[in-house]
């Protein structure tokens, strides 16, 4: 697939620059360069690799050593803290092949949005995207795609790096096999999609919740102007009941008080999401109903109060 679309490209940067030939307006000329620009191969533009760990490799344009020492290091924590909190014992999901995650590290937003979808076939219009790919398929290669900050540090990559854990460990299937409603590139899920309750407020929050911990203070400012029951968030989408507000801070919200408060109905849908038993997870959901969303609410008002509640077993 990506294949074709470099034929494509180069097709089309052929034609242009016989037409721009008779007329070279401006315009024309920056066109051309860009269509060369994504000829360029993500192997010559991220010419620094580094394996981390057997599940983790940087392919970077400009990591320098102690950044890529410090970037292992912390994903190696958030790795090792996923496995602790759903007590994996290190047994993917069935049909799984996503032994290793590949980060692409762009070195600026501008080289993201200039290369990212000529190299993976993604929009850019977004912060970084994990692409997991059809995970059953032999030589499926898992790929986060993003790019580093003015600072150095790497835009959402621990955040991205936990959907390639919750992925592979949480959830059977590909993104399309999930509960959403998103239809966007690369992955194209066909429509319709299916009806809520999804799963968009688990994936995005147990990605913030934790790539944060309990340290997420846009969240506990939320927990003091509560906007959304428990029992609607279940119901979140990428594409109708969304925002951005609603879908991380809100997600957030909902998976640490489900995580803290409810851990026993989260090991009960994480047994039907695990094995793709999908319609079972929205008739388990579909039980709970309201029932927790008065308990949510006395939680939200404690961490308001209080900045974290008191059995958080996330500080960090
Ligand atoms: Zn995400």
């Amino acid at each position: 697939m990506k294949k074709n679309w470099m034929t494509l490209a180069v097709a089309f940067a052929v034609f242009s620059g016989s037409s721009s030939a008779a007329g070279a307006s401006n315009l024309a000329q920056e066109k051309k360069q860009e269509q060369i620009e994504q000829l360029v191969s993500v192997e010559q533009v991220l010419t620094h690799v580094h394996a981390c760990s057997a599940t983790l490799t940087l392919r970077s344009q400009a990591l320098t050593a102690q950044q890529e020492q410090q970037t292992c290091q912390m994903l190696s924590q958030i790795e090792q803290r996923f496995h602790q909190t759903f007590g994996t014992l290190g047994h993917p999901v069935a049909h799984d092949g996503n032994t290793s995650l590949r980060a692409n590290i762009y070195a600026t937003h501008a080289d993201f949005k200039r290369y990212a979808t000529a190299h993976f076939d993604m929009p850019t219009d977004n912060g970084g995207m994990y692409l997991e790919g059809l995970p059953d398929l032999a030589g499926n290669q898992a790929e986060f795609v993003a790019n580093q900050k003015p600072d150095g540090s790497i835009h959402n990559l621990a955040h991205e790096y936990v959907h390639y854990l919750d992925g592979r460990f949480n959830l059977y299937g590909d993104f399309c096999a999930g509960l959403h409603d998103s239809h966007s590139p690369p992955e194209n899920c066909p429509r319709p999609a299916p009806l809520a309750p999804y799963l968009v407020w688990w994936t995005e929050g147990v990605a913030e919740y934790l790539s944060k911990g309990a340290d997420n203070p846009p969240a506990v400012a939320a927990a003091a102007q509560p906007k959304y029951a428990l029992s609607a968030l279940f119901d979140t989408g990428y594409e109708s009941n969304n925002g951005v507000a609603r879908i991380y801070t809100w997600g957030y919200l909902a998976v640490r008080y489900m995580m803290e408060k409810q851990r026993s109905k989260v090991e009960q849908m994480l047994r039907f999401t695990r094995n793709g038993d999908y319609p079972r997870y929205q008739a388990l959901v579909k039980t709970w109903g309201t029932s927790m969303d008065a308990d949510f609410n006395a939680w939200l008002a404690e961490l308001a109060t209080h900045g974290t509640s008191s059995t958080s077993a996330m500080a960090r």
